[in-house]
């Protein structure tokens, strides 16, 4: 997925790389809509993965019911990692925590989801955009205009 951004230039995203806990879901629950915007960002050509430790052991289940993948990373040092296996040019990421610093060092845009679980202080500065729920965070890259404008100079 190509945006063009004014004062800024065209930013290609290939893979966008999400957090579990408080991102993906929250307070356990994966909300409404999330799949149908998964499903929509798959068609458009970018593919999606999941950074998360699996402590319930549930990643692989939930992953295969919303047809994405997932790597195991247990610490923000295992996802800095893990981001060293995609282009750091071409990846985004979503998350809600420090843990997520690692992720969101190497990723080309960053967004964090405040939602029910919110964020920490911490992330801002690691972090290009804040957006209330994992559905805005999706729509903020499926929709070229709303990314477009928020990122714009
Ligand atoms: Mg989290």
């Amino acid at each position: 997925m190509n945006y063009e951004v004014p004062g800024v230039g065209e930013i290609e995203i290939k893979v966008i790389v999400l957090d579990l806990n408080g991102t993906l879901s929250v307070n356990g629950q994966v909300p409404d809509g999330v799949k149908q915007r998964l499903d929509k960002l798959n068609e458009l050509g970018i593919e999606i993965v999941l950074f998360t430790g699996d402590q319930r052991g549930t990643a692989q289940d939930l992953c295969d019911d919303l047809g994405i993948s997932f790597v195991r990373c247990k610490s923000l040092e295992e996802k800095e990692k893990a981001m060293g296996n995609y282009d750091s040019e071409t990846t985004a990421a979503i998350g809600n925590a420090r843990i997520d610093i690692g992720t969101f060092k190497k990723a080309k845009v960053s967004v964090a989801t405040l939602q029910a679980e919110g964020i920490h202080a911490g992330i801002l500065e690691h972090v290009d955009v804040v957006v209330p729920t994992i559905n805005d965070a999706l729509d903020f890259f499926i929709d070229t205009n709303t990314f477009a404008a928020t990122m714009r100079m």
